[in-house]
């Protein structure tokens, strides 16, 4: 064997070990993506919420933080009844698709990496989209009174 076909075959081999080393981290980001960053917590079963949902309160409201934090993963089709924050909440989407809208406006798609302001005293529900499941945090103040919660969002509601 000349000293050309050595140098061929010791290009195939780097080009074979670093394709196998791409694929590698591949499915590591991969594998990473598809595990929850929190735990799904409790089934919930007051009747605020059609459909089935999971919640695991990570921070409960204080006299000196009065803010509470949940994560709530909504199946497919689950949501929220219309509802009513005295102090506002904030929305950070942490994985799949999910819909949220205000009294009198259109429902809006928020996605992964997705972030909603929802204003004080603004009737809205949020939840999953119909086929695909939604993982949200939300992070509700308290200091001007709990959520008010108001009638279930119909089916032509939902759909819309
Ligand atoms: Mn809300």
């Amino acid at each position: 064997m000349n000293i050309k076909n050595l140098w061929v075959l010791f290009l195939f081999g780097i080009m074979a070990f670093s394709c196998q080393q791409q694929s590698q981290s591949e499915q590591d980001t991969q594998s990473e993506s598809q595990e929850a960053i929190f735990e799904k917590g409790e089934k919930i079963t007051n009747d605020n919420f059609t459909g089935t949902a999971w919640l695991n309160n990570l921070i409960y409201a204080d006299s000196v933080n009065q803010n509470s934090v949940g994560c709530v993963t909504f199946e497919p089709g689950a949501r929220t009844r219309w509802h009513i924050h005295p102090a506002g909440q904030i929305i950070l989407a942490l994985d799949g698709v999910g819909y949220y809208q205000e009294k009198g406006s259109p429902k809006v798609i928020v996605k992964k990496g997705e972030v909603v302001k929802c204003p004080a005293d603004i009737p809205h529900w949020h939840g999953a989209s119909a086929d695909t499941e939604f993982v949200q945090v939300a992070i509700t103040g308290r200091e001007n009174g709990e959520t008010v919660w108001l009638e279930e969002v119909t089916d032509e509601e939902y759909y819309q």
